[in-house]
């Protein structure tokens, strides 16, 4: 089966709980604190494997977690940081989001992608003994791994991309002109796999083409097979046409050609409008008038046209060196960048809301937008600390506890970690 869009959920790991614990000896009365850090969750990587074509292992598998971090202990044993999870792609796959559409990456380089963070793990009390808080009781909590919901959507990188109808010779091209070995039989359909192959051009020169399965006629309105495989060819820099001059399944060239045109067009403007060449096939089988014919209507629209016959190899060759003068003038393949998130789906201000519920005297405080700001502050370090104070004064959320009551000494509970409220 070949499968060529997919949505998956990645879930990155959940940082580590810090621990809180104390030194415990014989004779030795009261131990200081030793809890130890949470280990980092693991993040959600994408890497490229170049033995994969299609995303068919995603069809059977959409959800992907990497596993947490592990809490600390006591006596300062950190816990251990989880292994990232890594999935592998086919070289060409765009990774965007599923709800916007916005683009993630491209996997069209062999760099690794961190696709979702791991959340970091949470201080052990070991960090919170400071002179005038010996006995640190509270501990950071690890913070979440980020979540998100994915489209992978595979588009082939090649710089020709063969189109057709079905039987016109595409596949049996391709196996001559380069090592790539796709299945050939005379029937339709046989191409369910896109198939890439480099084709050598002299001593020093290459290319990459691209055989797609075929297309048929009414494919860009969904009627059967075809239509989603055009998305193959968006990032070719040039097209190869391939049509069947021979005639010999009661086909008209001329038809078949503005047929897969007008498929083109309804399925992406933008892709009829890329360089076109158009090499007559079989020409073996067709006759000197029929292929003159075809020859004359391809030339009045001012396209290149080239007669081959892919199973003798007649002009294959004459082909491949046009093809490879016709790249050198045109752009190279196209690469997607990531878009950034949009200004208006960044936490706002003003939109910094927060609930404070009391329980028995601990004031407990739930703001999610809070998490980014606290895994910033360090707990050691005054300046950290007058900022995390900044962020509760800004926001209102001290105002709000005053207003509740709060007095001197009691608990704030913020995402796990209790402080001391001090006026
Ligand atoms: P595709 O569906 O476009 O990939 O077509 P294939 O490459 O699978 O070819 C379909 C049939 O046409 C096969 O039986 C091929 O052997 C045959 N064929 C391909 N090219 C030529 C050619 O130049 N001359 C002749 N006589 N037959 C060809
Ligand atoms: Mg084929």
């Amino acid at each position: 089966m070949f499968v060529d869009i997919v949505k998956i959920r990645v879930q990155a790991g959940k940082g580590g709980d810090g621990a809180v614990s104390f030194h415990r000896e014989k004779y030795v009365s009261a131990g200081g604190p030793d809890g130890g850090d949470g280990g980092k969750g693991g993040n959600v990587v994408l890497r490229v494997d170049t033995n994969l074509s299609t995303l068919v292992d995603f069809k059977y598998r959409k959800n992907y977690a990497a596993e947490d971090g592990q809490n600390g202990r006591a006596n300062r044993c950190f816990g251990k940081s989880a292994d990232d999870l890594i999935i592998r792609v086919p070289k060409g796959t765009l990774v965007k989001e599923a709800g916007t559409g916005r683009i993630v990456a491209d996997m069209s380089s062999e760099e690794d992608v961190v696709i979702a963070k791991g959340g970091r793990g949470g201080w052990g009390n070991a960090h919170f003994a400071t002179p005038t808080r010996q006995v640190p009781r509270f501990a950071k909590p690890g913070l979440p791994g980020e979540q998100f919901d994915l489209v992978l959507e595979l588009k082939l990188l090649a710089d020709v991309g063969l189109i057709g109808f079905p039987n016109v010779g595409k596949s049996t091209l391709i196996s001559v002109v380069s090592e790539a070995k796709p299945k050939i039989a005379n029937y339709h359909f046989t191409t369910l796999v896109p198939t890439l192959g480099v084709v050598r051009v002299g001593q020093d020169r290459s290319f990459v083409m691209a055989d797609i399965p075929g297309l048929i006629e009414g494919a860009s309105e969904g009627v059967g097979l075809g239509h989603e495989f055009l998305r193959h060819v968006d990032r070719c820099r040039m097209l190869l046409h391939i049509v069947d001059v021979s005639g010999m399944e009661g086909r008209d060239p001329i038809e078949d050609f503005e047929k897969i045109n007008l498929e083109l067009k309804n399925f992406n403007e933008e892709l009829a409008e890329r360089p076109q060449m158009v090499a007559a096939n079989k020409s073996d089988l067709a006759a000197k008038e029929q292929i003159d014919a075809f020859r004359a209507y391809i030339e009045e629209k001012g396209m290149a046209f080239y007669e081959i016959s892919a199973a003798t190899r007649q002009g294959t060759e004459a082909l491949v060196y046009a093809i490879s003068r016709e790249l050198e003038k045109l752009p190279p393949i196209k690469q997607y960048e990531a878009e950034a998130v949009p200004e208006s789906e960044l936490p706002q201000k003003g939109e910094r809301a927060f609930t404070i519920r009391r329980e028995n005297e601990t004031y407990v405080v739930e703001a999610p937008w809070l998490t980014q700001a606290l895994s910033f502050v360090n707990m050691d370090d005054y300046e950290s600390l007058q900022y995390f104070q900044r962020v509760l004064r800004d926001s209102g959320i001290i105002d709000k506890l005053e207003e509740m009551g709060i007095k001197e000494g009691d608990t704030v509970d913020i995402l796990g970690f209790e402080f001391d409220y001090v006026r």
